[in-house]
């Protein structure tokens, strides 16, 4: 059960099922002053109980939701003045001062979702920018075949009806553009998310139907009525939820990656121009060919700008993804992959250029035994500084043509491009004293034979190593070479060679 500071108040919940209740009424009630007075009343008592929500909660950006606020009021006092000119005045409410109302009410509520938009987009979206023009290009079209046209071409109508019955399909158009946008930012889904997205999908749908009805009648159906009344107890509910607080925190944005949904959305809305044209085909309507057109070039630009977008994604990601899988994940060094992928790259070369090649392998000497005593922790860490003070060496010894990968564990290979084995052993060598905390390793040094395979190269060197760790570590010995023939530093054991661990790093 979730706490109760994120459930609804019982008396927001009492006066939502009251409202609910009542709303059911609207569509049995007779046509008449008693069916409008109480889908008015009801619609007024939703705008009150959306602004003491707002005021109660105090969510973190309150001009989202008061511009939401203002702009259901203003929908709501178009539906009083209506009703103050049917049934007081029994004047034509259309055209009326109720017009003005209700097209503010679309800039109002736009505006509103405008806000949340900013306020949740947690950075730049080009992507779901893309998507709500896509949908709404599509929506447009839609509007402009069924609702705009008809209403701009209706001769017995005054030029002011024309034109005002044109702003309201115009209205629903902005609001739906804005509300798609609200829909593809990534913030949470939360109750009062949900509500405030169902408020404005059915306050839509009523809006559109009832224009699309009362192209042929005047009367918008108590159905529609009811519809209006239940957007507003949407509002007041999301309103009202405790989530409301959190509607506008950002969440950074993830264009790129398309939920079945979104591909379902943008899929329908692509095919809206098509299949306008083949509805009007199929039956034989007026051809809205200007329109159709205009507007399948528009989608189709913006499908391909979407496109665009989603393959430099994936490109990116492909070439982190390639980075990553090249790299070892702890030191950041080439990993064992690319080594042989090297080892193979500069055999071709020198077999093609008679130039020596050379491979080394290190291995740290009583690691464990470092790991054992000063922690994982500090052995990663003197992994990590091992392979940059090493780098930092070869580099400056090799003028970066040498390759330090990390093996595997505490073990190192070293491809050593141009040197023969004497030369190679004489850069591994300087490596010793740059090893971080007093650490010893051992090294194995081979020269490639001009012959042999990667697999044979590295079992000769790796021979050496394991002669020179049998020799008593802290030395680099060449393949080949005799037990005891290895370098011992002069200046004695160090720490490493005795079996006792280095210092710990960091
Ligand atoms: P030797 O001188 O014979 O090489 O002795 P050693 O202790 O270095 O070799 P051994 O093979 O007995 O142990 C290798 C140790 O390396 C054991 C393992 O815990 C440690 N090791 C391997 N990979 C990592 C790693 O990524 N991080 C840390 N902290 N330790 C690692
Ligand atoms: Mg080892
Ligand atoms: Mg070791």
């Amino acid at each position: 059960m979730p706490p109760l500071h994120t459930r609804l108040t019982p008396a927001a919940r009492t006066f939502l099922a009251a409202a609910a209740l009542l709303t059911v009424l609207v569509p049995v009630l007779p046509l008449g002053l008693w069916r409008d007075a109480l889908a008015t009343s009801l619609s007024v008592a939703c705008v009150v109980a959306m602004a003491v929500g707002v005021a109660r909660h105090r969510p973190r950006r309150p001009l989202a939701w008061w511009l939401v606020t203002a702009g259901v009021a203003c929908w709501v006092a178009g539906d009083v003045v209506w009703f103050v000119q049917v049934w007081v005045l029994d004047t034509d409410p259309f055209p009326s001062p109720a017009d003005v109302c209700y097209l503010a009410a679309y800039v109002l509520l736009a505006a509103g979702c405008w806000q949340f938009v900013r306020a949740r987009r947690g950075g730049r979206d080009r992507e779901g920018l893309v998507d709500s023009a896509i949908v709404t290009v599509g929506f447009c079209l839609l509007s402009w075949t069924f609702l705009m046209r008809p209403t701009l071409a209706a001769v017995d109508e005054s030029v002011l009806a024309r034109v005002l019955g044109t702003a309201y399909p115009l209205g629903d158009v902005l609001l739906l553009a804005f509300l798609v946008r609200l829909l593809t930012t990534n913030g949470g889904r939360s109750t009062a998310f949900r509500l405030l997205v169902a408020g404005t999908v059915t306050m839509l749908g009523a809006d559109c139907a009832y224009q699309l009805v009362s192209l042929d009648s005047d009367d918008g159906g108590a159905v529609l009525t009811a519809l209006w009344v239940v957007s507003y107890l949407f509002f007041a509910a999301a309103a009202l939820h405790p989530s409301m607080r959190s509607l506008t925190d950002a969440e950074p944005p993830a264009g790129w990656a398309f939920t079945r949904g979104r591909l379902a959305a943008l899929t329908v809305a692509s095919l809206l121009s098509p299949g306008t044209l083949l509805v009007q085909l199929a039956l034989g309507l007026h051809l809205e060919t200007w329109a159709v057109a205009l507007s399948s070039v528009v989608l189709f630009l913006l499908v391909v700008l979407r496109m665009s977008g989603l393959v430099r994604h994936l490109q990116e990601q492909a070439g982190k993804l390639a980075a990553l899988a090249r790299s070892d994940a702890l030191t950041g060094l080439p990993n064992r992959r690319t080594s042989d992928a090297e080892l193979e790259r500069m055999r071709e070369r020198a077999g093609c250029d008679g130039t020596p090649l050379s491979l080394a392998m290190l291995d740290l000497d009583h690691f464990k035994a470092f790991n054992d005593t000063f922690g994982h922790q500090a052995g990663d860490r003197l992994l990590v500084e091992t392979g940059a003070a090493w780098r930092t060496v070869l580099t400056a010894s090799t003028g970066g043509d040498a390759v330090l990968a990390r093996w595997g564990g505490e073990e190192f290979v070293v491809l050593l491009p141009g040197r023969d084995a004497a030369s190679a052993r004489a850069a591994v060598q300087a490596l010793r004293p740059a090893t971080p905390a007093g650490q010893t390793f051992s090294a194995g040094v081979a020269q490639w034979d001009g012959r042999e395979d990667p697999g044979a190269l590295v079992s000769r060197a790796d021979a050496a190593l394991y002669a020179a760790k049998t020799a008593g570590r802290d030395r680099v010995l060449l393949a080949d070479e005799g037990e005891g023939a290895g370098e011992r530093e002069a200046a004695g054991h160090r720490a490493g060679s005795r079996g006792e661990p280095a210092q710990p790093v960091g």
